[in-house]
């Protein structure tokens, strides 16, 4: 009797943010797929590395011309989905990637250039040292909901110029930009099979965790990227962990109170809130304090919250209903201990379901939820400190370490500030924007992660380095061979002295003794 197999079909569901109009239903591909689909991409990759890297250049500039063609309709493909305003995904997302292609354009060429290793190893004269860098195979992505074109996009150009295949599973919640990410860079000339997107939920991403691929960059959350690496760990996996922050902001007693109140409300703000490197925490002079509390509040009474398709717009829903309450249970734990909501604090139902209002708290303080754990959300919480020393150590008092910024008209104490701080990036005088600067490595320190995304140290992190090393003399047997014994002991301890003792009377005695390799015969 033949026994009937059921395969478990699950579907995700992507919403459009603002109004809670479901856009589309999609099946998640079964483990079995992804695991052909990195099949496929481990067959067409090595076609793919194999092409001269000015044909990979080529193809890259037809992608940087198809999405600056379409970058209005792309940026509203995000709002539909991610909510953010327009402007948003254009300057956040579309920019970004656009600028991202730009640096890979310039740079593949010198990167992936075979690298002299100039070396001062006396007894390796003979040898010549290059320092290769090839590309791993095949890339896993894993991306969140946040920035669903910038990150993932970011990542493949790097993966791709360096001559990797790629497999992306996008967020459950986003997957209809990834899809119009993988129309562009079919239409600019990549492989389907070098380019390929997995769609589904989080098992899906487990499957491509456990699947062949050579190396993994993921994006999201500790749990989930704490999970992953335990995975990882069981057969040694590469991987890029790029996971939460819990961004500090210290303004220091010189600051321009204005620049810094607007750059407190921008950088909580800012896509509602849900940004990586958004201001989690912000720590204030206490000469300054009420009249830079006093700023924000006013600012943040003056935004526009709606749709992120309405141009009037500054800030659009979040992402989901889920988000929305992990927001509501810090402002209200906080408002519970002692802490004064200023702004906001509420939901804004008569907008959709998942808008909450532009939030300022004062008087919190380090054992609320809202100074310990990531908010994700528009809500900007603002403590007094008495010092320098104190703002550093509120700042360094968190699990994360992803960016931080200081505020101060003085550069190089707010320099010198930086320094101090226990984080991947440190802006003085700006927050996020760093994100836009395609040669600035992105990545965290402490919980927020592990390895770099962008510029340089992003590049590195998509090729193997391997070393050649060639000997110039095929036809000589290297000294150290076998065929020991006393006399070659004291040639060596010769050689030894002739290099590091400190008198330069025994390094002679060393070198005259080292003569006496030259004579040795009883080798192997
Ligand atoms: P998440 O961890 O819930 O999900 C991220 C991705 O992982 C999604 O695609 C999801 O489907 C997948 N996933 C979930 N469980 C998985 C598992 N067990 N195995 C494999 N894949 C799995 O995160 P999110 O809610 O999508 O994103 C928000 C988080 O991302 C925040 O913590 C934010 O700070 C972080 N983030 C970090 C950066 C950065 O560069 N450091 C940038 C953006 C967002």
């Amino acid at each position: 009797m033949a026994t009937e197999v059921q395969i478990e079909r699950r579907t995700i569901q992507s919403f459009n943010p603002a109004t809670g109009e479901l856009l589309r239903e999609i099946e998640c591909q079964p483990d079995a797929e992804v695991a052909q689909a990195v099949l496929r991409a481990r067959q067409a990759q090595p076609a793919w590395n194999a092409l001269r890297i000015s044909k990979r250049i080529e193809v890259l500039r037809n992608f940087q011309d198809l999405l600056h063609a379409k970058k209005t309709d792309i940026a509203r493909a995000i709002t539909l989905e991610a909510g953010k305003p327009v402007v948003e995904a254009l300057l956040t997302e579309v920019n970004v990637v656009l600028d991202s292609a730009r640096f890979c354009i310039e740079n593949a060429r010198s990167f992936l250039h075979d690298e002299a290793l100039l070396h001062r190893s006396l007894a390796m004269k003979t040898k010549t040292g290059r320092i290769l860098r090839e590309p791993y195979g095949v890339i896993g992505i894993i991306s969140p909901w946040n920035y669903p074109f910038s990150i993932p996009a970011t990542e493949t150009l790097a993966a791709l110029i360096a001559g990797n295949a790629v497999i992306l599973k996008p967020s459950e919640l986003t997957p209809l930009i990834a899809l119009e990410l993988a129309s562009l860079f079919h239409q600019a000339g990549v492989p389907k099979d070098v380019f390929q997107v997995v769609i589904g939920d989080a098992p899906t991403g487990a499957a491509l965790v456990n699947s062949n691929i050579d190396k993994l960059i993921f994006t999201g959350s500790v749990a989930t990227g704490k999970r992953i690496a335990q995975t990882a760990a069981a057969r040694l996996l590469p991987v890029v962990l790029e996971l939460g922050g819990k961004d500090p902001m210290l303004v220091l007693d010189d600051a321009d109170i204005d620049v810094a109140s607007s750059g407190a409300v921008w950088g909580a703000f800012v896509n509602a809130g849900q940004a990586c490197l958004s201001v989690e925490r912000c720590y204030v002079h206490r000469s300054i304090y009420m009249r830079f509390v006093e700023a924000c509040v006013a600012k943040t009474q003056q935004l526009r919250v709606g749709s992120g398709l309405d141009p009037q717009t500054d800030i659009g829903p979040m992402i989901h209903e889920r988000q929305l309450r992990i927001v509501e249970a810090q402002v209200e734990d906080a408002r519970a201990r002692g802490a004064h909501v200023l702004a906001g604090g509420e939901r804004l139902t008569h907008l959709g379901p998942n808008f909450y209002a532009p939030t300022v708290l004062a008087d919190v303080n380090h054992s609320m939820t809202v100074m310990r754990e990531e908010t994700f959300g528009p809500v900007l919480p603002i403590m007094p400190f008495d010092s320098d020393d104190e703002a550093i150590r509120f700042a360094n008092d968190s699990n994360y370490g992803l960016a931080a910024t200081v505020w101060t008209k003085n550069q190089s104490r707010g320099e010198a500030m930086a320094r101090r701080i226990h984080a991947g990036t440190v802006m003085v005088n700006d927050v996020i924007s760093c994100f836009g600067i395609s040669e600035a490595p992105h990545g965290g320190v402490k919980a927020s992660g592990i390895g770099r995304t962008h510029g340089k140290y992003g590049l590195e992190e998509m090729v193997r380095i391997k070393y050649l090393d060639t000997d110039r003399l095929p036809k000589m047997k290297k000294l150290w061979w076998y065929g020991y014994g006393e006399a070659f002991t004291r040639q060596m301890e010769g050689f030894v002295d002739m290099q590091f003792a400190k008198s330069s009377a025994q390094r002679l005695r060393g070198a005259l003794r080292t003569l006496g390799l030259l004579r040795r015969k009883e080798q192997l």
